[in-house]
């Protein structure tokens, strides 16, 4: 018996990265998975891998309140409800203020947060219907703390655990619960992109420095994801999970 047996899970960024090994994890514990993302290539090719009868893909751009109406009667019509939303796309931009416009800096905010929410409002109608669900807000430990060169990535990741609290509150009555994951460092297309030229000794005296001295693989962040989604964590919501080999434990000396 799958730990998400019944489920029926909606990934948003799940072509690739973190959100491709959430849906593995989602669909090897029994869940049906709608992916949606805007790599459509990639995206389908998983949903081939996993079984139509399992996963299907859809393009949704987080930032689009018309694709987030299509993804939801998309999860609907295919599998019958829609209980876990995995509130996962995301993008980095490594630019300190002085060198960002302010483009770049609403281009962030508005996938970031502003498609986080859109999620959070779009499932409210479907998972009421279901009688409950599961919203997992992916922020990260930039939600914590800041870091030069991501301003505009930690003020989205900061606000994510704004709108997982209000909704928690908002949405808690219905039978949905809302909490936020808050990864650490985890080797995906989009660290070896944003930290392509983070130097080497830079890089390796940070690694060291950590309680856990590596980075993480994405498979290392889908169990906590799962828990979430499944009815192990009933009591929990509004709260915050973090992964992040003790990154925010303190400053390794
Ligand atoms: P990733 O490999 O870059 O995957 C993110 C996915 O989201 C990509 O497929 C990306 O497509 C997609 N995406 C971007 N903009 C989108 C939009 N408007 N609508 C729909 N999909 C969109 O990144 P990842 O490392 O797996 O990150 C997943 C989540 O974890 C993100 O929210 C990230 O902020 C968070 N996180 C990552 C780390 C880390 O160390 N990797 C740590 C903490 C938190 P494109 O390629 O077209 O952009």
């Amino acid at each position: 018996m799958g730990r998400l047996d019944g489920k029926v899970a909606l990934i948003t960024g799940g072509a690739r990265g973190m959100g491709k090994s959430h849906a593995r994890h989602f669909v090897a514990e029994g869940a049906s998975v709608v992916i949606g993302d805007i790599l459509d290539d990639k995206g389908q090719d998983l949903a081939a891998e996993l079984g139509e009868s399992r996963c299907h893909y859809v393009h949704l751009d987080v930032t689009s309140e018309s694709d987030w109406a299509a993804a939801t009667s998309a999860a609907t019509d295919a599998f019958g409800t829609l209980s876990v939303l995995v509130n996962n796309a995301g993008i980095l931009r490594n630019k300190k203020i002085a060198d960002m416009t302010l483009a770049e800096f609403r281009e962030v905010i508005d996938v970031n947060l502003v498609g986080e929410w859109l999620g959070v409002k779009s499932v409210i109608g479907p998972m009421t219907t279901a009688g409950g669900g599961s919203i997992i807000n992916i922020s990260s430990v930039e939600g914590f703390a800041g870091a030069a060169g991501l301003s505009a990535y930690s003020a989205s990741k900061f606000g994510i655990r704004g709108i997982t609290r209000s909704a928690a509150q908002e949405l808690g009555k219905l039978g949905i619960r809302v909490n936020s994951v808050h990864p650490g460092g985890i080797m995906t297309t989009m660290t070896a992109t944003a930290f392509a030229d983070f130097a080497a000794e830079a890089g390796t005296r940070f690694l060291r420095s950590l309680p856990i001295p590596r980075f993480a693989k994405s498979a290392e962040v889908s169990p906590l994801v799962v828990y979430l989604a499944s009815d192990e964590s009933s009591y929990c919501t509004g709260s915050e999970f973090v992964v992040d080999g003790g990154m925010l434990a303190g400053p390794g000396y």
